[in-house]
């Protein structure tokens, strides 16, 4: 079995917001999409699908950002930086930003990545899955399960991209 060092604190820049999380991830991402770009001021952002039980605000006021839509995008009222995600209609898992922990270790390296249509052409990940938007909803359920078996597989929560053969 994978020890995933649980539970795992984190916080946001400032410190105002802090969190703990006590369950493994369903699944790691990167995504490439135009939003993710924005909101992260990067190539891509970073996500850790957290069931939601596992996942806690220990500390802290949050506030919502992004496009204030269906799709709730929560960052630390103070410093406002983006911590996590409820996407819409899915209430079993947050997506939280991984290196929101302060040991993200496991957590962060991204399985998946998603919207490589519209990827900076320097960006690259070492997601083993890539898709051009997002996996169709019924690949999910496939997904989960084989980054399950993999991060099994390997020692500390780390699956190893690319030793796959
Ligand atoms: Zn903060
Ligand atoms: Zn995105």
């Amino acid at each position: 079995m994978a020890d995933w060092k649980l539970p795992r604190d984190g916080g946001c820049r400032c410190g105002q917001v802090r969190i703990r999380v006590d369950a493994p991830p369903l699944l790691t991402m990167a995504c490439h999409c135009d939003g993710c770009r924005r909101m992260s001021s990067s190539a891509f952002s970073l996500s850790a699908a957290i069931p939601s039980e596992g996942f806690h605000v220990t500390q802290g006021e949050l506030v919502i950002g992004g496009l204030h839509g269906a799709t709730r995008h929560y960052f630390c009222g103070r410093c406002l930086t983006w911590m996590f995600t409820r996407p819409e209609g899915m209430d079993m898992f947050v997506n939280l930003r991984p290196t929101m922990l302060d040991d993200a270790e496991g957590f962060a390296a991204p399985f998946i990545e998603t919207y490589t249509s519209t990827k900076l052409p320097w960006a690259s990940t070492a997601a083993i899955h890539s898709f051009e938007t997002f996996p169709p909803f019924e690949a999910y359920e496939g997904l989960v399960r084989d980054f399950a078996t993999r991060t099994a597989l390997s020692s500390g929560g780390n699956h190893q991209p690319g030793s796959q053969t």
